[in-house]
């Protein structure tokens, strides 16, 4: 990575841990994907239950095969028949692994969902929520994170997903209600109420989308 990039993106992560600080949650920086997922594992305890929902980051710095190759207790919806069931042992697990749709220089974390299980698992239920976010989600404000989570994050979901929703086909959210749209909750985290439950792991990378 460019030196001046590297500079920039330490300066600006430690103004997104203060903000999220202030927000009563934890915001950490990791330097690249090695010491993302060292940092990651440092804070999820042998024998966690642990699960997540669409984490692309988490795959990325490799800690998803970390966690199912070590001593934890790996929540795999995927591997569930009963979707369901895999949705409510979620919200029991110990520990939630997300990425951000974007996250504001303030601290504040921006997600948008369909079915809702990864939002309402970050509002509620996991004891702890570990967030791997590369330093592109990093956006100006509320108004500009919004504008990312919704026409960066969501088409390239919408088109991952083989969705029939406008965005798909033009790369660009036309604010629609079709039966596929992905958009159909917005979650912005701007303050957690319990000390210890957030944690916000910002990666000197591009991660997800
Ligand atoms: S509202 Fe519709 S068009 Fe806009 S990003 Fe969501 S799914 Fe795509």
């Amino acid at each position: 990575m460019n030196e001046n990039i590297f500079k920039r993106n330490a300066l600006l992560a430690q103004k997104v841990i203060k903000g999220l600080e202030s927000r009563n949650m934890t915001g950490y920086y990791a330097e690249d994907r090695e010491a993302a997922k060292a940092l990651a594992l440092s804070l999820i305890p042998e024998g966690s239950s642990v699960t997540m929902g669409g984490a692309m980051s988490a795959h990325e710095i490799g800690l998803v095969e970390a966690l199912k190759a070590g001593n934890y207790d790996f929540i795999d919806r995927d591997a569930y028949e009963d979707k369901r069931a895999a949705m409510l042992a979620a919200y029991d697990a110990d520990v939630f692994l997300s990425s951000a749709n974007a996250i504001t220089e303030d601290g504040q974390l921006v997600n948008i969902d369909g079915n809702a299980n990864r939002v309402s698992a970050i509002a509620q239920g996991p004891k702890k929520v570990v967030f791997i976010v590369g330093m592109n989600k990093v956006c100006d404000d509320l108004d500009g994170a919004m504008k990312r989570a919704r026409n960066v994050a969501a088409p390239i979901n919408a088109q991952r997903f083989g969705l029939s929703t406008p965005c798909a086909k033009t790369g660009a959210c036309m604010d629609c209600k079709s039966p596929d749209t992905i958009c159909c909750q917005f979650l912005i985290t701007r303050f957690s109420r319990h000390k210890d439950r957030i944690h916000v792991i910002l990666v000197n990378d591009s991660l997800g989308f």
